[in-house]
């Protein structure tokens, strides 16, 4: 600590690369601080640096890390209470360019795996990242000093160790992340795709602001002929609205509160942190939300089952495209997401392609079979439930066509759910059933990988470039990858993990038979041994997506050559 105290000094004034012989460890009271990589000048990314804490002197609750659920929970409380910290005690922008920034990954509203804090049996470390400060292009040693000495120690001391923890708030975020992981597993037990408590909060603040609506909002509360009560092994005994498997329909009025429950199932997939709102609301871990998007690139999918005999002899066998249509993006989306082991799919009216969803019995007439080439899902979705167990939840406010293929019909009417389903039936026409007597055979198709030899990061003179645009773009090698809808994508940090997943898997998991397999042993891996293979060096900017959202990216890549 004294010798980092003389080389602050030392470079005080200095042009900016003398910053570089900082790079090292060094032991501060109760920590080491160490810098792993220092900028080249105040406009670059800013340095990486990560505070490490014996665990003697953390002294986190063994209870608090020792299963692997907790641990995530845990970590992802702990990388919140860094920020918070960070926000309260660094003063932020001294100098030109970032001098001064101090930030660790953010954390949006789902608990995810990040490797932004890191707890293990011998300690736990934080890996940040900071703007050495300058004045132009000339060291600010003291006001670095001020970072590193005095601003860092408090970020250790207040967020990393258990004496200056809220006991009560940590053990909340970790028994509610259990909970969710109990509901996960009773969904699948009782044979249920989703799960939304009573008193859960789904509306959001904004379509830009996933924090919760503040007052106004409506708790939700199950109506008794689809409420089911469950034991949590933190929150007891749990009322809600339990989802059957099979095909459900959520349907009623406009702006009554439909897109705005898919949603939280759509989120559902993932835990939440105390007061959110969406804590208690669990979706099969499988589930994925499938929607029309026009002008997405589809390589050599097998949409038959729902398009065949395009126009002039298009192969629907292979269907390639780079500008798909509504329907076309519709299907090739869920034969992917079959492909890779979706057990439940989730689709919202607003984002559909009508003809991809429903063709009702006066057009059916009009216009006969041999000259539709869209078998729409409505005649698709009981088979896919019957032969593959593959259960759908679609909101569908403008058309009665679902009544008849539906077994669960749930009326949202101001927010409030009610159970419709006999009233539906009593409603359905026969429609489907004439319609589905001669439809091209629906196979789970699931042999399809990427050639890894078409997957290479490199651009230009960088052997690795990958970066994201956001949460809507992954820049990968040359490749630039729209991923706007792909819906169930929450973080920044989870297209970035995209990225370097992909890399990885291109390089030890490119040659297994499918995707589907390659995928299955990459995420292995990643249970093995965290997100840190990913990268060539330590870094914090990782949060792991799902194997479905990774397929979906490769899906949706341009200029991938696919082996079938
Ligand atoms: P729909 O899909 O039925 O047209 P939305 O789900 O888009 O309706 O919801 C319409 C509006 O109502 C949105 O602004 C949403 O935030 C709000 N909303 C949804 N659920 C609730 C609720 N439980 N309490 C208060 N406002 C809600
Ligand atoms: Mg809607």
């Amino acid at each position: 600590m004294e010798r980092l105290r003389r080389w602050l000094d030392e470079v005080e004034g200095r042009p900016y690369g003398a910053y570089k012989r900082l790079a090292g460890r060094y032991r501060m009271a109760g920590f080491t601080l160490a810098i792993d990589h220092v900028q080249s000048d105040p406009f670059a990314a800013p340095s990486r640096v990560a505070l490490e804490l014996p665990m003697a002197t953390a002294r986190l609750d063994e209870g608090w890390w020792r299963t692997p659920v907790r641990r995530l929970a845990l970590e992802d409380y702990l990388a919140r209470r860094v920020a918070a910290v960070i926000a309260r005690v660094v003063r932020g922008h001294r100098g030109s360019g970032r001098s001064g920034e101090v930030a660790i990954l953010p954390c949006g509203q789902e608990v995810l795996q990040r490797n932004s804090v890191i707890v293990t049996p011998e300690g736990v470390e934080a890996r940040i990242t900071v703007g050495l400060p300058a004045a132009g292009r000339r060291c600010l040693g003291r006001e670095a000093a001020a970072i590193l000495l005095d601003e860092l120690p408090v970020v250790a001391g207040e967020a990393l160790t258990a004496a200056a923890l809220e006991r009560a708030a940590v053990e909340r975020h970790l028994d509610t992340v259990e909970d969710h992981q109990a509901l996960q597993a009773w969904l699948q037990a009782a044979r249920l795709v989703a799960f939304v408590a009573d008193d859960s909060l789904l509306p959001r603040a904004s379509g830009i602001d996933d924090h919760p609506l503040g007052s106004g909002a409506l708790p939700f509360r199950a109506p008794d002929t689809l409420a089911r009560e469950v034991e949590l092994p933190h929150a007891g005994r749990v009322r809600g609205l339990a989802i059957p498997a099979g095909v459900t329909l959520i349907v009623g009025g406009g702006f009554h509160g439909k897109s705005t429950l898919l949603k939280a199932l759509e989120r559902g997939v993932y835990p939440h942190g105390p007061g959110d709102g969406r804590e208690q609301v669990a979706t099969d871990p499988t589930a994925v939300k499938v929607r029309a998007e026009d002008g997405r690139a589809v390589s050599a999918v097998d949409i038959r089952p729902f398009i065949d005999r395009l126009p002039l002899g298009r192969d629907c066998a292979r269907f390639t495209t780079d500008n798909g249509s509504g329907s076309t993006s519709q299907a090739a989306s869920i034969v992917e997401a079959l492909a890779m082991g979706c057990g439940c799919l989730l689709i919202d009216e607003d984002t559909s392609a009508t003809n991809f969803m429903i063709r009702d019995g006066r057009m059916q007439r009009l216009v006969a079979r041999a000259q539709e080439p869209i078998t729409p899902l409505l005649h698709r979705v009981r088979e896919l439930y019957e032969t593959y167990g593959i259960s759908t939840v679609v909101v569908m406010g403008g058309s009665g066509d679902y009544f008849e293929v539906a077994d669960t019909v749930i009326q949202i009417e101001a927010y409030r759910p009610a159970d419709v389903t006999e009233t539906a039936h009593a409603l359905a026409g026969h429609a489907v059933a004439d319609a589905v007597a001669d439809l091209p055979p629906l196979t789970r198709e699931a042999s399809r990988r990427p050639d890894p030899a078409t997957l290479s990061p490199a651009a230009g003179r960088k052997p690795v470039k990958i970066a994201a645009r956001g949460r809507d773009r992954l820049l990968y090698g040359t490749h630039e990858v729209d991923l706007s809808r792909v819906e169930q994508l929450v973080e920044t940090a989870q297209v970035r993990c995209i990225g370097h997943l992909i890399h990885y898997y291109a390089t030890h998991h490119g040659d297994a038979p499918t995707l589907t397999d390659g995928l299955a042993a990459l995420f292995a891996d990643i249970e093995a041994h965290g997100l840190d293979p990913l990268t060539p060096y330590r870094e914090g900017t990782l949060a792991l997506p799902r194997p479905h959202e990774v397929a979906a990216c490769l899906n949706r890549m341009r200029g991938v050559t696919w082996i079938a």
